[in-house]
């Protein structure tokens, strides 16, 4: 991986100069909270729900009980613009902004956290590919325990299990049931089926991340006027259903074959929606929600 330049504790330094005590909170106990933004190049760079993430983020930040705010939007596109001339990036990429504690405490720490804002070189999903999935053992932590609500580091374990699980099985990505039994989500990403036409994802009680591609799905579907149902989710049901595909910042939407389905082929709502999201990353559609933010950078 290149050694690109990240923001962190307000300066701009290589990756591998951006160092933390390895007795801090957040190595040791996943203490952080953090957010994947993605961005597209095409005659500008296009942020993709800028606000809703960073929105996200500040409630993280009060919820894990991290005394700060998060960075205004004008803030962080100064950086961003910084960032896209240092690494000279001329591609679609994302990028990690993460709170962490950066000083040897405890879990229990109130230290005030530092960020960092950092690069990750990543390409848009082709239409054509999918993903194998399997339903785990292992269950969704519950939002009485960890909420779900949160994107904390130490969530993400409760993900690694299930996806070492996955693999175990033979399959790429794991869905976790919740510890109710009902279809949860993926390990960084959330799960719509499609029934008889109409599509029905989890509702936001069964421990899910709130979120915002699952919003943007929801929205693009009832402006098409497709039925939208978000509800308990049995796994009968979700084995019986016709279509299933994930969605995320990372994920986009992900077409999905369950393991042991025969002669899988990618179903015309998941395409439809692909086709329609794609379009709506980069402002060629849906342009009257505002989700991208248009930053123009002359490197
Ligand atoms: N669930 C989990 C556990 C995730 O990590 C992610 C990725 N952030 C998602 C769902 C999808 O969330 P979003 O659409 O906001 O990226």
């Amino acid at each position: 991986m290149k050694d690109y330049y990240i923001y962190y504790n307000n300066n701009f330094v290589r990756q591998s100069n951006a160092t933390l005590p390895v007795l801090s909170a957040s190595t040791q106990f996943g203490l952080n909270v953090f957010e994947g933004i993605r961005i597209y190049k095409e005659d500008f760079y296009y942020i993709f729900r800028l606000e809703d993430h960073l929105k996200r983020l500040d409630n993280s930040l009060h919820q894990i009980g991290f005394d700060t705010k998060v960075i205004s939007t004008k803030e962080f596109l100064e950086i961003l613009k910084e960032l896209i001339i240092l690494n000279n990036i001329n591609t679609d990429f994302s990028i990690r902004f993460t709170y962490l504690i950066n000083e040897i405490d405890s879990w229990s720490s109130k230290k005030r956290p530092v960020f960092f804002i950092a690069p990750l070189i990543r390409e848009r999903n082709s239409a054509d590919t999918y993903k194998t999935i399997v339903l785990t053992q292992t269950r969704r932590i519950s939002s009485f325990a960890m909420d779900t609500k949160v994107k904390c580091g130490a969530n993400y374990i409760n993900g690694r299990y299930a996806l070492l699980e996955a693999k175990s099985k033979g399959a790429e990505l794991p869905i976790l049931k919740n510890k109710d039994g009902f279809i949860s989500e993926s390990s960084g990403a959330c799960v719509f089926i499609v029934k008889k036409g109409v599509v029905i994802t989890p509702s936001l009680d069964c421990d899910i991340l709130e979120s915002i591609t699952r919003d943007t799905v929801i929205k693009i579907l009832l402006e098409n006027n497709y039925k939208i149902e978000e509800r308990l989710i049995s796994e009968e049901e979700f084995k019986e259903s016709d279509e299933i595909f994930l969605c995320g910042s990372a994920a986009e939407i992900t077409p999905i074959n369950l393991l042991d389905k025969a002669d899988f082929k990618i179903g015309d709502l998941t395409k439809f929606i692909f086709h329609e999201y794609q379009q709506a990353i980069i402002a060629k559609s849906y342009i009257s929600y505002s989700w991208t933010t248009k930053l123009d950078v002359k490197n």
